[in-house]
């Protein structure tokens, strides 16, 4: 007997939460329940996390937490509870089957038979935006060694224990060359330790592009938590429905299992709903849990149901469906089946423990770090470039000087272009002038003699070099 956490959510939740349970009852899971109250009513009850101290206990002591959707109410300030619960319990890894139900759910892509394992802790997720001028906003984008290491041996480790033949990698290091570049490198290493498996990166602007044309030629693929959150999405529409996909969300020590669909108010309460997604989500816990018997025997029930035509109104087509039923009915339809397999689907039949455990992360030899120069950023009303160099070049001394002013990246001194277009955010690199480390001091002495010089500077990044590489980008055109 396994307890796990429920909560109903918001909306169509408590319908589609009602259903599943039923369901996977009926087929003899092993567990207990124990309900909690997160989303909506605590969100509005003045919480802006949407949950309480009592339901993180809950979800921290049974470590196995079953969510329906919830709403995040519109307004600032309200954070949403799954990014939260995501990284709060290190849940890193979010696998997203798409597959395809050809001839019985429509679609264009009927051999699609693929898992999105998206990288669910950092990116621009980590969520640190700042309005730095009155032009220009920023979001930290965050890539860390660990945290591609434990996605991308997760997305190998998960394809051989399925017997899937190929992981792909998406990013965009032809522009993102250190954060997507270290998320690429880190994959061509760990892919050596799996020669069994095939590896291929792309592009994801036409990796994307070709997702959404020819899916088949897709196995298993992983990636940033961004192009992760978007393409699972339209992986899961192109197989046939949003409504039919669940999702896992895997951490060291707790996993989260929800549909990935949101809470659709407008057809709350009406017993229209599809409570597949959800039920998908609850069959990846029950094989989580090692519950593999009572898995595929829930699994093969709803494929049958899906083959024997018994749809809700969001997959119902006339001429293959039969039967337009609702969340109750489609959730009986399944018990009927239990026992049964489907005839022309493919039946599953789930190995024995499916849970993946990963080695630990070993932190590497630290790098030798040096101080090779500094990015001043400024804020600045001015138009012409050079009247800034002008200005800002008051802070040169003997060991530093102002080799490059940017604009959103572009270099415009020295030698810019009059067309490029200037907003009031500005970046003055300093090095040495030989290349030299410079000191530290040096930092602190440049953001004294801004305050002295009245140059607005609103943040300074340091340039380092690991290892005598250059751990930073140059200016675009530098
Ligand atoms: P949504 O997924 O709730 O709905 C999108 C469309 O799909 C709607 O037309 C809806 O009717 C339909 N749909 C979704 N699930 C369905 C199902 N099971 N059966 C039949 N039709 C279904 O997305 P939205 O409208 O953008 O968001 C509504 C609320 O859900 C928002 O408050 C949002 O913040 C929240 N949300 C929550 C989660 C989550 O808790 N995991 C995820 C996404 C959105």
């Amino acid at each position: 007997m396994t307890t796990i956490t429920v909560a109903k959510g918001d909306g169509i939740g408590p319908e589609i939460m009602d259903a599943t349970l039923k369901i996977i009852l009926a087929a003899g899971a092993r567990i207990e329940i124990e309900e909690i109250t997160v989303g909506e009513a605590v969100y509005l009850a003045g919480n802006t996390a949407g949950i309480t101290p009592e339901a993180w206990e809950a979800i921290r002591r049974n470590k196995i937490f079953l969510k329906a959707p919830i709403t995040t109410p519109q307004g600032g300030g309200y954070k949403s509870l799954n990014v939260t619960t995501r990284k709060f319990l290190g849940l890193y890894s979010n696998v997203r089957p798409c597959i395809s139900l050809h001839p019985f759910v429509s679609t264009k892509h009927p051999a699609m038979d693929l898992v999105i394992v998206r990288e669910n802790e950092e990116d621009l997720y980590a969520g640190i935006e700042h309005q730095q001028t009155d032009e220009v906003v920023q979001c930290l984008k965050l890539i860390s060694r660990p945290g591609c290491e434990k996605i991308i041996r997760y997305a190998f480790e998960y394809a051989r224990q399925q017997g899937r033949k190929k992981v792909t990698c998406f990013t965009k290091d032809n522009i993102m060359k250190q954060t997507d570049g270290l998320f690429h490198r880190v994959f061509d290493e760990i892919a050596t330790e799996y020669p069994d498996i095939e590896n291929e990166h792309w592009i994801i602007d036409i990796g994307a592009a070709k997702l959404a044309d020819t899916p088949q030629v897709f196995d298993v693929l992983v990636m940033p938590n961004l192009y992760g959150d978007v393409l699972s999405d339209v992986a899961a529409q192109i197989a046939g429905s949003v409504g039919l996909a669940g999702s896992a969300n895997i951490g060291e020590e707790c996993a989260m299992f929800e549909a990935i669909h949101g809470s659709a108010p407008r057809r709350a309460g009406q017993n229209m709903a599809n409570p597949s997604g959800l039920l998908q989500g609850a069959i990846m816990m029950l094989n989580h849990i090692s519950q593999t018997d009572i898995a595929e025997k829930v699994q093969n029930a709803w494929l049958k149901t899906i083959e024997d035509g018994i749809h809700t109104y969001d997959i119902f087509k006339e001429g293959t469906s039969k039967v337009q039923v609702g969340t109750s009915e489609f959730a009986d339809a399944v018990i009927a089946n239990i026992g049964k397999k489907p005839s022309k689907l493919k039946p599953v039949a789930y190995t024995k423990n499916v849970t993946i455990t990963l080695p630990r992360y070993k932190r590497k030899p630290q790098a030798k770090k040096e101080l090779i120069g500094v990015d001043v950023f400024v804020h600045w009303d001015g138009s012409d470039p050079n009247e800034l160099a002008q200005q800002v070049q008051k802070l040169d001394a003997q060991d530093i000087s102002l080799r490059m002013i940017t604009n959103r990246g572009i270099k415009v001194w020295p030698n810019g272009f009059k067309e490029t277009f200037c907003t009031d955010h500005w970046r003055c690199r300093f090095q040495h002038k030989s290349g030299q480390v410079i000191d530290k001091a040096v930092v602190v002495r440049l953001l004294s003699k801004c305050l002295e010089e009245n140059i607005d500077a609103i943040k300074t990044e340091n340039l380092y070099a690991f290892d005598g590489k250059p751990g930073f980008s140059l200016g675009q055109g530098q």
